[in-house]
């Protein structure tokens, strides 16, 4: 199974995302933690990558549309799970090309949902553990502000077939609503 889950910045998908992974026995594709580890490495792909992530921004759909071709190709006979990707709407075209060209689709889409000043609080509090470079609190508002520009069209974009979970509440109401949805 295939599965898609998005959400602003601070709403816990990746959180959400492990859980599920585990239960289903899916591998968790978190575009952030590759980028991360692409960083550490100093590959091509993360030496590209570094300035945008530290200044907030999105890196560029090209990037990731090429890494994660290689990615679902490689995996194409397993179960997945897409945290972080695709997050504007030519991603969300390529990867559906990738996925027709792998004869394969997205059977779950979830978005889960929190009001912003709530994510932002989150997200301060994350800082202060995480060691992260973009967990400054400027760089924390600019990730909203991209989210809500170039992220959000994407509820749009999957309408049609897309689980709303409200993310508010506990890491254990948070699955328990997913669950709910989905079996
Ligand atoms: P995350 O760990 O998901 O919060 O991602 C951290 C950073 O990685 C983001 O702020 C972006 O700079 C970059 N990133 C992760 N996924 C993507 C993506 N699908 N498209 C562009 N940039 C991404």
């Amino acid at each position: 199974m295939k599965f898609l889950i998005m959400g602003p910045p601070g709403a816990g998908k990746g959180t959400q995302a492990k859980i599920l992974a585990e239960k289903f026995n899916l591998e968790h594709l978190s575009t952030g933690d590759i980028l991360r580890s692409e960083i550490n490495n100093k590959s091509d792909v993360g030496l590209k990558a570094q300035k945008f992530m530290d200044a907030g921004n999105l890196v560029p759909d090209d990037v990731l549309l090429s890494m994660m071709k290689n990615k679902l190709t490689q995996l194409r006979n397993s179960g997945i799970i897409l945290d972080g990707f695709p997050r504007t709407v030519p991603q969300a075209e390529g990867l559906s090309k990738i996925f027709s060209s792998l004869e394969s689709k997205i059977d779950y889409v979830i978005n889960i949902e929190v009001e912003e000043n709530a994510l932002i609080k989150r997200l301060i509090e994350r800082a202060k553990k995480s060691g992260r470079a973009d967990d400054t609190e400027d760089v924390i508002i600019k990730r909203q502000h991209v989210y809500k520009e170039l992220t959000e069209p994407l509820i749009e974009y999957y309408s049609s077939e897309i689980i709303q979970v409200d993310g508010d509440g506990t890491i254990e109401e948070v699955t328990h609503r997913i669950l709910k949805r989905i079996i």
